[in-house]
Formats: C-alpha cells, sequence, structure tokens
C-alpha cells in the first residue's frame, strides 16, 4: 500500500532542504514530509523509504480509485475504508440511505 503512495510523491529540492509533497486527489490538500538535509550528491541516492513510511501514516491510495488521498478525505461505508467520493458512488450504487 504504502509503496504505491511513492508514485505520487513530488521532490522538492531547495537549497537548505529537501522535501516530498503529496497531493489529496479529493480536496486537493498538500501533505509535505518533515524537511531533510540536501543529500550531497544526486537526489536519486536519497532513501525515500522513510518517507514512504511518514506519507503513509497521513495519506492512503484509495482501494476503489486508487488515488493518493488525506486520511481527512476518508470514509467507512459499511466497513470498506475508501475516499469520499468513491464513498458517494459506492454508496449510490448500493443505496444506503
Ligand atoms: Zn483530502
Ligand atoms: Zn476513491
Amino acid at each position: 500500500m504504502q509503496d504505491l503512495l511513492k508514485d505520487y510523491l513530488v521532490e522538492h529540492i531547495e537549497e537548505e532542504k529537501v522535501y516530498f509533497s503529496l497531493t489529496c486527489a479529493i480536496c486537493g490538500n498538500q501533505w509535505h514530509s518533515t524537511p531533510m538535509a540536501p543529500p550531497a550528491l544526486c537526489s536519486r541516492d536519497l532513501d525515500i523509504a522513510p518517507i514512504c513510511e511518514e506519507a503513509g501514516i497521513h495519506n492512503r491510495m484509495c482501494p476503489f480509485c486508487g488515488r493518493p488521498v488525506c486520511l481527512g478525505c476518508f470514509e467507512d461505508v459499511e466497513g470498506i475504508f475508501l475516499c469520499t467520493q468513491c464513498a458517494k458512488d459506492l454508496r449510490a450504487r448500493i443505496e444506503i440511505k
């Protein structure tokens, strides 16, 4: 699950710090990872496993639409944890009142 978030992480390299952002597909809020000191070498050497882990605490992939969504945009429909948009679709489909 968390590995999938990796594909959506956007790297930001600034003079003094490097951080990653992830945009929620529903509300558009941008999550930022804890800034790190820039690597001396090329950013390809950066170990992003801890960042994926951090991202996974605050964001999830919706199992329905497969988009990265912040926890605030997740909903529980009949025990299924999915994004609010898919929740709406699902509700319409199964006609939950
Ligand atoms: Zn959101
Ligand atoms: Zn969804």
